[in-house]
Order: structure tokens, then C-alpha cells, then sequence
């Protein structure tokens, strides 16, 4: 394994989970890596491809990534290829035949290649180990860009591949797409490898203006040639936004999928080459960009979803040094992400998923949380964050004020007995509700001890401790996690943005910011 990543590819030591998720896969197991944009997933098969005998397929979502791919393994010399509808008929025959002769160590694919009767009989008849999930999260319908193509391949493997292992991978999965991945691929939960989705080098902000235009002038005056992406929601809004930074002399070029593709590719190349330092586009524009001194991402709109933006703001800052990624929105932009979802052919059960998904993107948007935490925590709702220090809302120049003491009560009774969130609130503050005074809560010794909060201050609290990984929520209902105990031993503090005057004055102002 470490003599392949050192003789054919080059590199000296492997990146976080890279060497784990390989050794899963050499052990036989069916593993999940979910890691960030950048952090060397296709390494993950890539090696396992070289290590084991036969062809590994690896599907992928985009025809333009396959590309990519290929060209970037034959330059060290490893026999890949892809094949795809838009090659020709002589060329498909081509790979085919090497499929068949068993030339290849690695083939990409596109999901839709699995009805192609061709395809399947070379599959029946040589040896694959190995079939390989890229954007794993196209699988679910959970996922933020669900493909029933995807999903329709797996029962053809099943049957055609009895004996190849699976490999997903993804750098976008929320909770419930990670278990809907793992069980439509049989995966165990020990066969899962995670790195946070925590980029330190990304500065977050969102900003409330009205004038979107002005700020986007100023700000590109401030930045002077500086790489930077502006994502617009619509065609239009990049043709209208493109030309009226044109018509205040700042160069740039737009994309979306409206343009012609002579069109397209000259934009993009304008800009990967550093000829344009601005471009506005749609979300048409990034998959399989590889530009590494993106300074800024300012999304004029509000996107769909958290994975969407997480996906679109990955792009920045990929050579590590610090870059910012700003949220401007418009009242608007929310009925045009409903309108997006109604006009969707989803089934209703997804666009009640889709619902949920804009919910909380409004949330981040409204936020006065650490944005970088609220990230985090959208993707792994257990991980320990702390606040970044560095975002919109961390740099407020609001003092936080210590909920240490109330924090302690909060966990202290969810540690004896596990609540919904309403119950706790309810039982904190001693309420005689009738749902309260015929049980036993009112002889609980946490009973009444916040009975001088609002419930909206003891609900704020409970937010921030969920956030903080000190509360664990599930199904409505909390519970305390290991982290919990060092609240509760006062081994750590616990602070907070003030949200409401009057339960300023309840508690210590403290001169933590
Ligand atoms: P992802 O698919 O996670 O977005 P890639 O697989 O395209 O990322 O890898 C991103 C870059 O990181 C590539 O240029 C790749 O060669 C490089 N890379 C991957 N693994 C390593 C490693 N262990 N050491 C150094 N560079 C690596």
C-alpha cells in the first residue's frame, strides 16, 4: 500500500483516513468515506484498483470529472479509461475490448452504462474486486442531488458482480445519507471513515445588506485581483449581475448552463488561467474545477441547501491559505428555492426532505451562532465544535456572557432522566402543567431551578449546548454524551452571544468575546 502511493503516485505519506479506508477495502469490507472536497478521496479505490487483481469500475456522476481522472492516472502510467454516450462507437468498442482482455485496472463509468447490454456480458465474464462510489451521496434520496440512476445500478451489480466489494465516497453526507448509503450498500457501521468537514482557512460571513450590488462593488474594489466566485441563483441574474459589474469596469466572465459550450469552456478557462479574476455563474459552474488560490465565494443568493453551499464554498482557499466565503440573500430568494423544489419531478415525501433542507439553510442565514459550528454540526451532529473566533458572528463585537451555572442544571437533569426539550424546559422552571403535576417531576431535585428564565432563554441554552456537542438531541429527545461531564464537572465554561437584554441582566457579563 505505502510502496504504491510512493512509486505510482509519487506521495509520502498518506492523508488523514486515506490509509484507513484503504485497509478496509484490502481487508475485504464494504467501506464509506466520507472526507472534504480536496482531501484525496479518489486515492481511497485508486490504490485498492492497484493493490488487487482484476478491474476496479468506479462510477461517477460527471462525464467532464471521468476525464480528469483518466488523464491524471496515465500520467503515472496506470492503465485506466473511461467510457461514455458521447464517445464514439469505435472508441467504446475499443475500451471494451481491453475491459474484455482484462488491460484495464481501473474503469470509469457513468451509472447509465449499466443498461448498456454490452457492457454487462464483458462484466460477466471478467474479474472485478472492486466497484467504486464516487459521490456517493447521489445514491440517496436523502442527498442533496439525488440521481435514481445511481440507485438503480446497485441491484445490477448485486446480480452481475456477486463478488465485488463496494467503496463509497463523498464529501457531503448528512446523518440520514450516510444511513441510507449504508444500507443500500451493505456497509457496517465500523467500515465508516470520517474527517470533520472543518476548514480552518475559510472565513465565513453572512451579511443582511439590501444593496447586494454596492457590496459586491466595494468589496471587489478592496480586493483588487483577487480570484474570486460570485453564485447567482439564475441565468439571468448572471447575465444581469456579469454586466452590471462590467458597466463599473470590473472585468469579468459569467457561466451557466444557458451558454453555448464554446462559450462555456472559454469562460472557464479565463478564469482557471487567472485571465478574468471574476466569475459569475450559476451552480453550473465548479464540479471538477481545479483553481487552488480562490480567495473569495460570495453567493448573491440564498442557495437550496447547506451540502449545496458547503459543496460551492469548498472551492475556495484549496491552497490552504485564508480565503472568505460571504452569504448575501434577498427575501426573494426563499420563494425562489420553494419555487425550485414545487417545479422539481421529486416524489412529496423529497420535497418535504427539500423542505426541511431550505429550513435550515435560512437558519445558518439567520443565525447568531458561530457559522463555522453551525456547519459542522449540520453534517455531524456529535462532533465537538468550538466557535471559530473567526466568522461574521464570532467577530460581532458583542460581549458573551456566561451560562456555565444554567448549563449545569440543563445537563445535570437530562443526566438523571431523558426529556424532550419542552418537558425540560417545562420542568427547569418548576411549571404546574397538568402534563407535569401528576408524575413525579415536581419531587425531581432539578425542579424549579430556572425558574427565573423564560422558556425562550432555557430553549436558547439547550440550542447551544446541543451545538456545542455538550447535549446530545435525537428523535426530540435529549440525552447527555461523555462531552456532557465536563460542563458538569466544571472543567469547562460555557458561554453565549446575549439574546435578550433582560436575561443579560440575569446572568455575569463576562468580558469573553
Ligand atoms: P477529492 O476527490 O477528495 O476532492 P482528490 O482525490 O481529487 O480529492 O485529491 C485532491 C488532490 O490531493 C490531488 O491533487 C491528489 O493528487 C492530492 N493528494 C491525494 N492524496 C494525497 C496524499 N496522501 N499526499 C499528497 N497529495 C495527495
Amino acid at each position: 500500500m505505502e510502496r504504491v502511493l510512493k512509486e505510482l503516485f509519487g506521495l509520502d505519506s498518506f492523508r488523514p483516513k486515506q490509509k484507513e479506508i484503504i485497509t478496509s477495502i484490502l481487508e475485504g469490507k464494504n467501506t464509506l468515506g466520507i472526507l472534504p472536497t480536496g482531501s484525496g478521496k479518489s486515492l481511497c479505490y485508486q490504490i485498492p484498483a492497484l493493490v488487487l487483481e482484476g478491474t476496479t469500475i468506479v462510477i461517477s456522476p460527471l462525464i467532464s470529472l471521468m476525464q480528469d481522472q483518466v488523464e491524471a492516472l496515465l500520467e503515472n502510467n496506470i492503465e485506466a479509461a473511461y467510457i461514455n454516450s458521447n464517445m464514439t462507437a469505435k472508441n467504446q468498442a475499443v475500451v471494451e475490448a481491453r475491459l474484455r482482455n482484462g488491460e484495464l485496472k481501473i474503469l470509469y463509468v457513468a451509472p447509465e452504462r449499466f443498461n448498456n447490454r454490452t457492457f454487462l456480458n464483458i462484466l460477466e465474464q471478467i474479474n472485478v474486486p472492486l466497484v467504486a462510489f464516487d459521490e456517493a451521496h447521489c445514491i440517496s434520496k436523502w442527498g442533496h442531488d439525488f440521481r435514481p440512476s445511481y440507485q438503480e445500478v446497485i441491484p445490477i451489480i448485486e446480480e452481475k458482480l456477486p463478488n465485488a466489494d463496494y467503496i463509497a465516497l463523498t464529501a457531503t453526507a448528512t446523518e440520514d445519507v450516510e444511513e441510507n448509503i449504508i444500507e443500500l450498500l451493505s456497509i457496517n457501521k465500523e467500515n465508516i471513515f470520517k474527517t470533520s468537514v472543518k476548514r480552518d482557512n475559510l472565513k465565513l460571513s453572512v451579511d443582511l445588506t439590501f444593496q447586494r450590488e454596492q457590496f459586491i462593488l466595494k468589496y471587489i474594489a478592496e480586493h483588487k485581483n483577487t480570484p474570486g466566485i460570485i453564485y447567482v441563483s439564475t441565468r439571468k441574474d448572471a447575465e444581469k449581475l456579469g454586466g452590471f459589474l462590467y458597466d463599473n469596469d470590473i472585468d469579468n466572465v459569467i457561466y451557466h448552463a444557458g451558454l453555448k459550450k464554446s462559450e462555456r469552456e472559454y469562460n472557464q478557462n479565463a478564469f482557471v488561467s487567472g485571465q478574468k479574476n471574476i466569475i459569475v455563474a450559476t451552480n453550473a459552474f465548479g464540479m471538477g474545477i481545479d483553481k487552488r488560490n480562490i480567495r473569495f465565494i460570495i453567493h448573491y443568493n440564498l442557495p437550496g441547501d447547506i451540502e449545496s453551499y458547503y459543496q460551492e464554498i469548498g472551492r475556495a482557499g484549496r491552497d490552504g491559505q485564508l480565503s472568505e466565503c460571504i452569504l448575501l440573500s434577498n427575501s426573494r430568494d426563499v420563494m425562489l428555492q420553494q419555487f425550485f423544489i414545487e417545479r422539481s419531478n421529486a416524489t412529496e415525501e423529497q420535497k418535504e426532505n427539500m423542505r426541511l433542507k431550505l429550513e435550515r439553510m435560512i437558519q445558518y442565514n439567520k443565525t447568531t451562532k458561530c457559522l463555522s459550528s453551525f456547519i459542522i454540526k449540520y453534517f455531524n451532529p456529535d462532533e465537538y465544535v468550538e466557535n471559530c473566533g473567526m466568522c461574521s458572528n464570532c467577530q460581532r463585537e458583542d460581549k458573551t456572557i456566561d451560562i456555565t451555572e444554567e448549563s449545569k442544571h440543563i445537563i445535570g437533569l437530562i443526566n438523571t432522566i431523558s426529556l424532550p426539550v419542552e418537558k425540560t424546559i417545562q420542568v427547569l422552571r418548576g411549571e404546574q402543567a397538568e402534563n407535569i403535576i401528576h408524575t413525579e417531576l415536581p419531587e425531581h431535585p432539578y425542579f424549579g431551578k430556572l425558574s427565573r428564565y423564560q422558556p425562550s432563554d432555557v430553549h436558547h441554552i439547550i440550542d447551544e449546548l446541543v451545538m456545542s456537542g455538550y447535549l446530545h438531541l435525537s428523535n426530540d429527545m435529549l440525552s447527555v454524551p461523555l462531552l456532557g461531564n465536563e460542563i458538569l464537572e466544571g472543567k469547562t465554561k460555557m458561554h453565549s452571544v446575549p439574546f435578550r437584554r433582560q436575561f443579560k441582566e440575569l446572568v455575569n457579563v463576562s468580558t469573553d468575546t
